[in-house]
């Protein structure tokens, strides 16, 4: 199986391709992002799962006709992800959220194919409607099983929201299993085989006899479910590929179930990038780049994680400015009016320049979907390069990106 792509193929081609675009600007890589697809399409065949797109990484949907070809739908994260993939994915429209409007759900209803519910008190409260309309409905388990350092990405944190617990009373009811078709956890980020096994023991040894219960309740037009949520890094070089066929291939067995992954990341891991320009370098205490991207406003998981996520960036490594120091390590910095907004410490192959144009690397995800216009600062362009070379462009920036929001 060939696996990843490589991080910077191409990056002179790319940078002489692109030299007239005017930056800052993404460019989405079709290729890239089907050789992702192959290796999940390997995933599928071998094991029988059904993989649907986590439309919170990546929501280009541009790109949909080509991810349709190899996945089963989509799941959203509440009516908006929803509608669009209704509009322009065709396959399964799955839906979670915390909770549901009653204004959301009658929408939600026309279109889903499948809902996920956090809570008991979720579930009865649309219950009856959801069902009147044919949706396939699940319930959000917690595990409460951490398989990462207590960030925040992490749905098993202590005092979570995220799903219903096993000591919850529903479990023990005589019939509650026959209000639900599937169910679901979602505990995993960026993360291999290992986490996944883990949490699958913890699942079977809280939830394993009620899901059997489930499974063995045959009065369903189709198999019980079981979500294994997202979070699983399968395009990833290291990632343990037929050790997740093997777990599927053996629950599916076990309990005569169908089994759904929803990666978001997996599916265009390291297949964008993010190409901006040196605006000005001044110096304070070191060198302190002004770019015309923001962290703030192009790529607030930087902030968000407080540096723990910093973007790869070619010819460049990550460095602590506070710890060495030379000529060609420099602070990339943000164009807002934010102290904070800061990009991370980094060190060049050789010193930089204004107007030099640097590429952030594996920009497909969580960045184009969370770009917001603060400071009223321009969004990136977006450019796809479509499976047979060509660039073409998507979206522009324009004024009524920050106005549009703001007043009538
Ligand atoms: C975020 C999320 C996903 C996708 O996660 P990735 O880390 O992008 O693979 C899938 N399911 C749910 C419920 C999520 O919240």
């Amino acid at each position: 199986m060939q696996k990843t792509n490589r991080l910077f193929e191409n990056i002179e081609k790319l940078l002489g391709e692109t030299k007239s675009f005017p930056t800052p600007f993404f460019l989405v890589d079709e290729t890239l992002i089907e050789n992702n697809l192959k290796i999940l399409q390997h995933v599928k065949n071998k094991s029988g799962a059904k993989i649907l797109l986590a439309q919170k990484a990546f929501s280009c949907y541009d790109t949909y006709p080509l991810i349709e070809k190899y996945l089963d739908g989509t799941t959203a994260s509440g009516l908006y992800e929803a509608k669009l993939a209704n509009e322009h994915f065709n396959g399964e429209n799955h839906v979670f959220a915390p909770s549901f409007s009653d204004r959301d759900i009658k929408e939600i209803a026309k279109i889903c194919t499948h809902i996920v519910f956090n809570s008991v008190t979720q579930l009865n409260y649309h219950y009856e409607f959801v069902k009147s309309n044919g949706l396939s409905v699940s319930l959000r388990l917690n595990p409460q099983h951490s398989t990462q350092d207590g960030g925040i990405y992490d749905p098993c944190a202590p005092h979570s929201r995220f799903g219903t617990l096993a000591s919850n009373d529903f479990f023990n009811q005589p019939d509650t299993h026959k209000m639900l078709d599937g169910l679901h956890f979602h505990t995993l980020c960026q993360q291999g085989f290992k986490d996944l096994e883990s949490t699958f023991d913890v699942f079977e040894k809280r939830f394993g006899e009620f899901f059997k219960k489930l499974c063995n309740h045959k009065t369903r037009n189709h198999k019980t479910y079981l979500n294994l949520g997202g979070g699983h890094h399968i395009t990833r070089d290291d990632y343990d590929l037929d050790g997740i066929i093997k777990l599927i291939k053996k629950i599916r067995q076990t309990y005569d179930c169908d089994i759904y992954l929803e990666p978001g990341e997996a599916v265009v891991l390291n297949s964008g990038y993010l190409i901006s320009s040196i605006m000005d370098i001044v110096n304070n205490d070191g060198g302190i780049v002004i770019m015309d991207t923001s962290a703030a406003c192009h790529n607030p998981d930087i902030i968000e994680t407080q540096h723990s996520y910093v973007p790869k960036i070619f010819d460049a490594k990550n460095v602590d400015l506070k710890s060495i120091r030379n000529e060609r390590i420099y602070r990339l910095a943000g164009n807002t009016c934010l102290s904070g907004d800061i990009i991370g410490d980094y060190e060049f192959e050789k010193k930089l320049d204004v107007g030099d144009r640097l590429v952030f690397s594996d920009m497909a995800l969580y960045t184009i979907v969370k770009g917001n216009t603060f400071n009223g600062i321009p969004l990136p362009s977006i450019y796809i390069r479509r499976l047979g070379g060509e660039i073409e462009l998507l979206r522009q920036p324009h004024y009524l990106d920050f106005k549009s929001r703001l007043g009538k």
